[in-house]
């Protein structure tokens, strides 16, 4: 990949200068987040960790990921009304797993009891790195969060930070190439639109929110556009549902008085959100009418071992049997997947890992960042868990290699310096289906987040990704 910006980098002076610059104009664009110290305060706040100049980004293979969302948002969807291939697909899975089991005992409820909702809305990302190869670089998926994708706010307010650091170093030319992008204005729709056909105008749009919330101003962004369009928001925590939640007569979702026509979940996908009561909380919003973003099914959508599975042969034909063109650019995508479950198969993928554990990463069936497993610690894990059912909470994936860039992370209270890093490609998708009916289905932008080579591991939240831009090469 082309190196950019090296006259930048190559001159500590200027990028003393510049870091004030870009630090200021971030803040001014409300690119923010709490702090560590006081994540519920919004007295004292900071910029959001990101990069002092855009990364480099195939245009191909950004077109690529672009040209492919549309038809993630239909293949998620119609896996997501499949019981038979999510029960098959997970079953070893939840044999071990406690909280994929615990998901999926309300996805059975729900489905012995019927549902009632009607209206379904999806707002997912899908991830990509850049596989650098001999043979040249290609686009390949790490992962397709299905619930709580988020920085879709933060990184609308990005493009004018970058756009800014280039303009006061002469480099107009290079500013105006940067991508406008406007996730939120998207996710906003998608969630307008699935509250217009819930039907109720009284009815409010709830965030489900963590106890601990850092990156409120994500959230704000959608929020706020909801309001001005005068959709009401209210945002509670699943405690909140289980004290003071019920359901009426037609199982329409009431708390607080209000009743919820959507709920958008900002938490809910790792086990740590959930005590007994959160769990109740759960059940009772998925037995109601309101429209679940995501709905357990398509939470279920999401994990790893379905998208191990998506990668045998006919599995996308059986979801898309009428799109082959559609089929050929997801497949496109997939790097090598492969089961650990019980079985001639699963021993197969154990040795190849022992083998040569450099070459894959070890996934548990968690989201959030992490939780893989590289390296020598494959060896380590496999060796402890082959011979026994423990491993089938596990997926293998080949390790994608991208070729590293220089740039500059800005984190508050972070140093100035110069890494190799490499980016992850995010691609928004938002879909609504009423029914049977697909009512709207679109790619609504992009997220770009970028880490120093040092870290296998780890999102914005943790602190070693930070945001950033594709200046498209
Ligand atoms: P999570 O649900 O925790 O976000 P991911 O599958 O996205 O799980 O993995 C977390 C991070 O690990 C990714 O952001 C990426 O940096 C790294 N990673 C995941 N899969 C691979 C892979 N196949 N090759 C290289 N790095 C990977
Ligand atoms: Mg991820």
């Amino acid at each position: 990949m082309a190196a950019l910006w090296t006259d930048v980098f190559a001159d500590p002076q200027i990028l003393e200068e510049l870091r004030p610059i870009a630090i200021d104009k971030a803040l001014l664009q409300g690119v923010l987040m709490r702090t560590k110290d006081d994540p519920n305060s919004s007295e004292v706040v900071n910029f959001a960790p990101f990069t002092l100049l855009p990364s480099p980004v195939p245009k191909a293979l950004f077109d690529q990921a672009k040209s492919v969302q549309e038809d993630f948002n239909l293949l998620v969807d119609r896996i997501s009304q499949d019981p038979l291939f999510l029960e098959q697909t997970l079953s070893s899975t939840m044999k071990v797993d406690d909280f994929i089991k615990r998901l999926f005992e309300i996805y059975r409820h729900v489905q012995d009891e019927g549902l009632v909702q009607s209206v379904f809305l999806g707002i997912n990302r899908s991830d990509y790195m850049f596989d650098c190869r001999e043979n040249g670089t290609s686009l390949k998926q790490i992962e397709i969060n299905t619930i709580a994708a988020s920085f879709g706010g933060l990184t609308s307010r990005t493009p004018a930070v970058h756009q800014h650091v280039l303009n006061t170093l002469g480099k107009t030319e290079e500013a105006s190439k940067i991508l406008p992008n406007n996730p939120s204005f998207g996710i906003t729709n998608g969630i307008a639109k699935a509250w217009e056909l819930y039907g109720s105008e009284k009815a409010v749009v709830m965030f489900l929110v963590e106890t601990t919330q850092r990156n409120i101003f994500d959230h704000r962004y959608i929020e706020n556009e909801l309001w001005n369009r005068n959709i009401r928001v209210i945002r509670r925590r699943l405690r909140d549902v289980f004290e003071r939640g019920s359901l009426n007569a037609e199982r329409c979702l009431l708390v607080d008085g209000y009743e919820v026509a959507v709920a958008y979940f900002r938490t809910g996908y790792m086990p740590q959100d959930y005590n007994e009561q959160d769990w109740e909380a759960r059940l009772l919003m998925e037995r109601s009418k309101a429209v679940k973003c995501p709905d357990i099914a398509t939470q279920l959508v999401g994990t790893k071992k379905v998208q191990q599975e998506l990668s045998r042969p006919l599995t996308l034909e059986k979801f898309l049997p009428d799109q082959p063109e559609a089929v050929a650019r997801i497949r496109e995508t997939f790097a090598g997947l492969y089961t650990l479950d019980i079985g001639e198969e699963g021993d197969k993928t154990v040795k190849i890992a022992l083998s040569d554990p450099e070459q894959f990463v070890l996934k548990p069936q968690r989201e959030g960042g992490g939780n893989n497993i590289y390296g020598e610690e494959i060896r380590e894990v496999l060796e402890k868990v082959k011979d026994s059912v423990e491993r089938t909470s596990y997926i293998l994936m080949d390790k994608i290699k991208p070729q590293p860039v220089k740039n500059c992370l800005l984190k508050a209270n972070g140093r100035l310096q110069v890494s190799e890093c490499i980016s992850e490609l995010g691609m928004f998708g938002v879909y609504v289906r009423h029914g049977k009916e697909t009512v709207l289905n679109e790619g609504v932008g992009h997220l770009l987040r970028t880490k120093a080579t040092e870290h296998a591991d780890g999102g914005v939240a943790a602190g070693v990704a930070v945001l950033d831009n594709p200046y498209l090469v």
